[in-house]
This record gives structure tokens, sequence and C-alpha cells, in this order.
């Protein structure tokens, strides 16, 4: 597909943020496009995050040490980040590759890809945001990253180092200062990082519901349907087969977050693509106002400060697709938020679980199918997909448009394992 083919139509498979920035970035590259969700779009994970769009996020989940911890999140199902027994047989082979990837020279090697990414990530919401009439729907106020012990502020070190080679810009505050930058914090912090030039969604949910409705505005066409697969030629895929039928295209973008393994599979590009669940619990009149979002890496959640209220999220669990919530994780999460806000009010709490989808190394897949040129795939963003949504979504328009991407896409392939 090229330039010299506008009109060539392009099925994006899954309306979370990343199929929905795809499909925007596709259709001003000129194809015609149609976006297909069993669901409402932003119904799946990029439904209820952190909403936190930075361009910090270059450490990886696994860092050196990691398999240490292994056996602490499986003792501990309420912990930061947990592993469910049960799963564990499945697990097996996505965990071998996480704690593969944690070692010291893959972690650098894997954060300086990261910040390929990460780098103009904000503001390639600027045109679609603005397409859309919301460019209201970031603020950028900066995070907060708080430490409850000095030895999980000496622990993180060397990820602070990790940030700063990256060229993060981030500045240590004593806790006098952390009162001073976000007052209806409890004075238990003994230190803090402030991240200047993060910002967040207002509403993650209703972003990707105005992207969405810009996408239809311009002449997408929006599909409710879930896939079931492919009719395939030699070529590559001919028609998406959902289950009200068939749906004839030129090309196939498989964005449907932690569902995409067995779709890609189809296509000709097996993955270790597994899930980290997350949870949040949000407070709707918190009685409280921080003025940015406020991070514990001890507690691996941040509390985010929306037009719907105060949302806690975060905390991983290793369990995969199928097993019911465990809803004592959002209470311990309530738990934490009442000890870091004294005066947070509780009433009509509401509380929700997601799917991340990710890869063992904690990177992306953004790219061509190894077997079918005209197949695009765009998942795996695990912790970072709504930092990545308008990135992504114009790196995928650049390679269906045959044009450069401006960014080495080695690291992302699909069949770098
Ligand atoms: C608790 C928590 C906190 C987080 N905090 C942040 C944060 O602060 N910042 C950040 O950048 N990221 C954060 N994330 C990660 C972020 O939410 C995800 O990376 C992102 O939402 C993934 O977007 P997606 O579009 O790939 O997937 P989704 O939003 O899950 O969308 C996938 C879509 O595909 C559809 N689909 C799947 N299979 C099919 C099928 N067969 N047929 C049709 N449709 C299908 C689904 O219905 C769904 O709508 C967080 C995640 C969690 C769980």
């Amino acid at each position: 597909m090229s330039p010299s083919t506008p009109g060539k139509h392009i099925a994006v498979i899954g309306a979370g943020i990343i199929g929905v920035c795809s499909a925007l970035s596709l259709q001003r590259e000129g194809f015609r496009v149609t976006l297909i969700d069993q669901g409402e779009p932003g119904e799946g994970a990029s439904f209820g995050n952190g909403a936190v769009i930075g361009d910090e996020a270059v450490v990886p989940v696994a860092t050196p040490g990691v398999l240490w911890r292994v056996p602490g999140m499986l003792a501990d199902p309420l912990g930061p980040l947990a592993i469910r027994w049960s799963y564990l047989p499945r697990l097996t082979p996505w965990l071998l590759r996480f704690v593969a990837a944690s070692g010291a020279r893959r972690v650098e090697e894997i954060s300086i890809a990261l910040g390929g990414l990460m780098d103009g990530a904000l503001a390639a919401y600027t045109p679609l945001l603005a397409q859309a009439d919301a460019k209201d729907m970031i603020r950028r106020t900066g995070w907060v990253c708080v430490y409850e012990s000095e030895a999980g502020f000496r622990r993180y070190q060397p990820m602070l180092e990790l940030q700063r080679r990256r060229g993060v810009a981030l500045e240590v505050l004593e806790p006098e200062a952390l009162r001073q930058l976000e007052p209806s914090l409890a004075p238990i912090f003994t230190q803090a990082v402030l991240y200047p030039e993060v910002g967040h969604s207002v509403n993650s949910f209703r972003m990707v519901q105005v992207l969405a409705g810009a996408f239809q505005s311009n002449g997408g066409a929006l599909h409710r349907a879930a896939v079931r697969g492919f009719d395939t030629g030699p070529e590559g895929p001919r028609a998406v087969q959902t289950e009200a039928g068939p749906l004839p295209c030129d090309g196939v973008v498989v964005a449907a977050g932690a569902w995409s393994k067995p779709l890609a599979a189809d296509l000709g590009a097996p993955v270790p693509l597994e899930t980290e669940r997350g949870y949040h619990v949000q407070f709707p009149e918190p009685g409280i106002a921080p003025r940015l979002p406020v991070y514990s890496t001890e507690r691996a959640f941040v509390a985010t400060p929306l037009e719907v209220g105060l949302r806690c999220a975060g905390t991983v669990e290793l369990g995969g697709l199928q097993a019911p919530p465990n809803w004592a994780r959002a209470e311990a999460l309530a738990r934490h938020a009442r000890r870091w806000f004294p005066n947070l009010q509780t009433e009509g709490a509401t509380r929700w679980m997601g799917f991340r989808p990710s890869m063992p190394d904690s990177l992306p897949v953004i790219g061509r199918s190894p077997r079918f040129p005209n197949v695009f795939l765009a998942f795996g963003h695990g912790h970072s997909g709504m930092i990545l949504g308008a990135r992504t979504g114009a790196l995928v328009a650049a390679l269906a448009a045959d044009r450069d991407p401006g960014l080495d896409m080695t690291p992302y392939r699909a069949d770098r394992f």
C-alpha cells in the first residue's frame, strides 16, 4: 500500500486508544477506514486507566533482580505485583521471557527503545485532539512520584539514573517541598520526584470516545461486531470475518489490545502476549482536588484527578483473561488512598478491572506482519498505551503509506523473540 493508492480500505480491529488513534491517522493519510469493535469505543483497558500521558515511561516492568521477587508475587495476592497460582502453568513461558528481559544490559536497550517511542508522544495528540475540537482533554500539570520509605526511594535510584540517561526532566523533592506542591497529601512521605512535563487526560474513556467521534464525523465507519478470523489469500487477508459476516478490505490493523494474540497468530505473527490485569477505585465526589497525579512505585498505583472524580489506578495481577476479578485488590487501593489523602470523601466509590496488553519485554508490537505486507500490528502497549496512542497511530499510518516512520522499528517487530 502506498500514498499512490489513496482510498484503499483498511479495517482496524479494536477501538481502544490504539485502534482509534490508528484509524484517525490512517484516515488523515487518505485511506478509507472501518473501525471494528465488539463493544463501544474505549470500553477495554482504555476505559479506566491512570490516564497519565508523559515521556518518563522509559523504565520496563522487569528490572534487575525481578527473579527474586517472584516468590513474593506468588505469596501475596494483594501485593503490587501478584501472580495467581492457578495461572502459573500457562504463564510460565511468558514469565521466563519477562525474567530474561530484566538483565542490566537488556534493560538499557529496552529503555532506549521505549525512549524512541516516548519522544513526541504527548505532542502527537495535538493534531488529533484539534481535529476533535477537544484540546482540553489533556492537562499538562506534571506528576509526582512519592516514596513512603527511604528504602523504597533507595531501591528506585538505578531507575532514576535510567530516566536521567534518557533525558527525562525530573526534580527530587524533600517532604516540605512536596507538602507545598500538593497540600492534600498526608505528611507520610520521605521523598518525592516531580516530573514537570508529564500530562494527563481529564477522562481516558471520553478521550477515546471524542477521537472516535472525530473519526466518524470525517466519514469513518464504526462497525460493532466481534472479529472471528480472516479470509486470507496468498497475498494476505482479503476480508475480516466478523460475527455479522465478512467485511472486505485491502489491509488490516490488529489493535485489539490484550485480545490480539489469536488474531495476530492467524495473520502470521505468533507473539508472547499476556495480560497484566490492573484495578481502579474511583471517588466521584472526593472532596479534595489534587492539582496533579500522585504515583507510588512502592504501591504501583497512581491517584489521578479527573473530571469524573479522583481515580486510583494500577497494580499488576498476572492471572490471564478469564479469571474473575479479585476485588480485594481494589479495596487495598482504597485503603492506601484514605491514608494518602486524609480528607478524602469515599461515598459512591466505584471499582473496575482492566486488561493491559503486555509483552514480556515491556515493548509494544508495532509494524508489519512478518508474513503479510498488508497487515499492521499495533498492540502490547502494557502500562503505556494511553501515552503512546497517538504516536502509535502516526507510525502505523506512515508504514501503511510506505513513508519513512522516522524511527528504527526493529525493536518493536513481532518476530523479535
Ligand atoms: C489499572 C491500569 C492503569 C493504567 N494506567 C495507565 C496510564 O496511566 N497511562 C498509560 O499510558 N497507560 C495506562 N494503562 C495502560 C493502558 O490502559 C493500555 O495500555 C491501553 O489502554 C491499551 O489500549 P488498546 O487500545 O491497545 O487496548 P483496549 O483499550 O483494551 O482496546 C482493545 C479493544 O479491542 C476490542 N477487541 C478485542 N478483541 C476483539 C475482537 N475479536 N473483535 C472486535 N473487537 C475486539 C476490545 O473490545 C477493546 O475495545 C493502564 C492500564 C490499567 C489496567
